[in-house]
């Protein structure tokens, strides 16, 4: 019916149908973070690297160059900056950036970071058949296991690309939580069809995400348009607000985008300015999210 009938010719059971299919449900906002903290702190790094330019089916040297530098700068500058602060965050990695670099992975995870799903090779859930979308996040995590020792219990999807099965891949392989979705600012649990899956949503939003400040394509008219100064105006504005509510400040970044001397220091200043707001939780997304689930 919705191939041959334009979205203003929608009957109300369609698109009702289309909004329930995935849904927030019940918000789990905790009274209290851990040790009394007024707010949480969910910083992420998505390991994308190489991927980003594969998953396009590109072999460009020059921008697998610009991956390598997310395995050989980007994340060094990055695990140096959280090891100093004594902060644990959370890294979403593609099976292929674990494949190519494995000793990456064991060393985020022996740094006691979070090591979770972002795809096989940073795929588009939303162009893929059901099967091999299942198969791939089966795969990706058994990758993950093997290589980081660790077994996944979140996902991130690939550009926060979400495919009318991925919850219910989710739900079906007993993940603890998603982290691609935006319905709000606090941890919600996830309905499929009106039903609750038990897996919860940790929210994202991309003002919240370095890359989309940073990006550049050189055969386009990509460019970066935000100085690394604004960019980081913008999430301390972000974290004060989430601050002052008593919630969560989550934060995307890329080793490959924010790994650079002009930029990482984005990151250690929103560490310095959340220690100066005081009573703050630094935890992983998996943390995050069972204490909410537990006390929300
Ligand atoms: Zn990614």
């Amino acid at each position: 019916m919705s191939e041959a009938l334009q979205p203003w010719q929608w009957p109300e059971e369609h698109w009702r149908g289309v909004v329930d299919h995935v849904r927030a449900g019940r918000s789990y906002q905790p009274k209290s973070w851990p040790g009394g903290a007024r707010c949480a702190i969910a910083l992420s790094f998505d390991s994308d690297h190489e991927t980003n330019e594969l998953r396009e089916g590109g072999e460009s040297i020059g921008k697998l160059s610009q991956g390598q530098y997310g395995n050989r700068q980007g994340i060094p500058r990055i695990l140096d900056i959280l090891r100093r602060h004594d902060v644990r965050a959370s890294f979403y990695v593609p099976a292929v950036t674990a494949l190519l670099y494995p000793d990456e992975q064991r060393r985020v995870t022996a740094e006691g970071h979070e090591v979770a799903l972002h795809g096989w090779i940073h795929e588009r859930n939303s162009v893929l058949p059901e099967p091999a979308e299942r198969d791939l996040m089966l795969r990706a995590a058994d990758v993950l296991e093997k290589t980081s020792g660790q077994r996944p219990v979140g996902i991130r999807t690939p550009s926060w690309d979400f495919s009318p099965a991925t919850l219910a891949i989710a739900r079906d392989m007993g993940l603890l939580y998603d982290s691609s979705l935006m319905a709000d600012v606090d941890c919600y649990e996830l309905l499929l069809d009106g039903t609750p899956t038990g897996v919860v949503e940790l929210p994202v939003e991309w003002i919240r995400d370095d890359a989309v400040y940073f990006n550049m394509n050189r055969f386009a008219g990509l460019r970066p348009y935000t100085p690394p100064s604004d960019v980081f105006d913008i999430f301390r504005r972000e974290l004060e607000a989430a601050h002052a509510e008593g919630g969560i400040f989550q934060l995307t970044m890329h080793p490959h985008i924010s790994g650079y001397r002009s930029r990482v220091w984005i990151l250690e200043e929103i560490i310095r300015h959340a220690k100066q707001l005081g009573n703050v939780w630094f935890a992983t997304h998996a943390d995050v999210v069972r204490h909410a689930k537990a006390n929300g």
